[in-house]
């Protein structure tokens, strides 16, 4: 569905991306993990064609993404911090995204985390007003509004209290099962664990590794990702 050739990224002389290849099938959730200043949300930034890589392609279902922009429909992309203009209530914004995607056939809008959030009986709330992890909500609630293929996810549990944090693994789960493919960044390890399939792992903008959660566990015998990691990585720097 998405595959990603020899990507390169540099920042002036800082590489942030070094040759990073794979390939992301849809019913994935690929969890993308590494250290603070990895190059996840650079890699992110590329998919979504927001960062140009110096070297490289990125195929969308066989059609390289530059200059492209049809892709980005089927895309739903969840920001780590979600910026929405201030004054605006969160219903008028709802709406005013469903007017600027042009999006006439209802059919195809999942409002399920608006019911589910109980966002609606705050539709009134100035978005300005928000505490972060309403705005969380809001923020997770659009992505998934116009029913995409894709989900990107960046950090998207933070701030969220328990209960919501389990509605949005949930939806998670449940878009996976209808065939969407997923790819999540977070540094809650037992939330990855909850819900991805495939951990890529990202270091100093190299590519360590890409294996099923199933994979990691077997191969170093441990029951938890955190550890199941660390393991890894200690016997790659051996
Ligand atoms: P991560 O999301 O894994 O924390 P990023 O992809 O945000 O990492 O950043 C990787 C490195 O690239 C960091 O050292 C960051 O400072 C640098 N970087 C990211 N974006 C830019 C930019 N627009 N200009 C200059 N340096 C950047
Ligand atoms: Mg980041």
């Amino acid at each position: 569905m998405i595959s990603v050739h020899n990507l390169h990224k540099s920042f002036g002389k800082l590489k942030v991306l070094d040759n990073v290849s794979i390939n992301l099938e849809p019913g994935n959730v690929v969890a993308l993990i590494g250290p603070n200043g990895s190059g996840k949300t650079t890699f992110i930034r590329s998919i979504l064609g927001m960062v140009k890589p110096e070297q490289g392609s990125i195929l969308y279902d066989g059609e390289e993404i530059l200059n492209a922009w049809k892709y980005r429909k089927n895309i739903g992309y969840m920001p780590q911090l979600a910026k929405f203009p201030e004054r605006i209530q969160i219903k008028e914004l709802l709406d005013m995204m469903k007017d600027i995607r042009n999006n006439n056939n209802t059919d195809h809008i999942d409002e399920e985390l608006i019911e589910l959030f109980d966002l609606k009986k705050i539709y009134h709330k100035r978005t300005g007003t928000l505490s972060g992890g309403t705005k969380q909500k809001v923020s997770a609630a659009l992505t998934f509004l116009f029913n995409p293929k894709v989900l990107i996810l960046d950090e998207p549990t933070t701030g969220l209290d328990p209960v919501s944090a389990e509605i949005l693994k949930n939806k998670i789960t449940k878009e996976q099962a209808k065939g969407k493919l997923v790819l999540i960044t977070s540094h809650i390890l037992s939330d990855i664990e909850e819900v991805a399939s495939h951990v890529m792992y990202l270091h100093e903008g190299k590519l360590e590794f890409v294996k099923s959660i199933e994979q990691l566990k077997m191969e170093t015998k441990e029951i938890s990702l955190n550890k199941a990691i660390v393991k890894i990585m200690q016997q790659k720097n051996k």
